[in-house]
């Protein structure tokens, strides 16, 4: 289960369609599932179809998040007209096992995000909640 409080969900939708048509990604952080930051990077293959984050960027949020006491809780990036799932694009340039893919798309008025987890290089879809960290 992943947790988005509302103001982190906006963020990643407001990213998402800022960077329409091309797709949107980056790196989410917090403890346990509940995110906390929403970091916006750079998409290196500037597409609608695919995204390659910037490793530079990548680091520099590694930083920050060690600086912080946070965890990298997800890669996100947005589908700006396709459904919320993965592609065989984003199988096939899968960096590493267990970690979570949050998706948003844009296809709908209203934006649909979901979060998967990659097991066997097979896609699971887990709850992902948009709500306020419990206490
Ligand atoms: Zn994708």
């Amino acid at each position: 289960m992943i947790v988005l409080p509302p103001h982190i969900a906006s963020e990643i939708i407001a990213h998402a369609r800022e960077d329409a048509p091309v797709e949107a990604c980056g790196l989410l952080a917090g403890a346990d599932g509940v995110v906390q930051r929403c970091y916006r990077l750079t998409n290196r293959d500037r597409s609608p179809e695919h995204f390659t984050l910037v490793p530079q960027e990548q680091f520099a949020a590694a930083k920050d998040m060690r600086a912080n006491g946070l965890q990298a809780v997800a890669v996100y990036h947005s589908h700006p007209a396709s459904p919320a799932r993965m592609s065989d694009e984003d199988l096939r340039l899968a960096v590493a096992p267990g970690i979570r893919y949050v998706i948003v798309s844009l296809m709908s008025e209203e934006p649909d995000i979901r979060s998967f987890i990659l097991q066997d290089g097979v896609p699971v879809e887990e709850p992902a909640l948009v709500q306020e960290s419990p206490e």
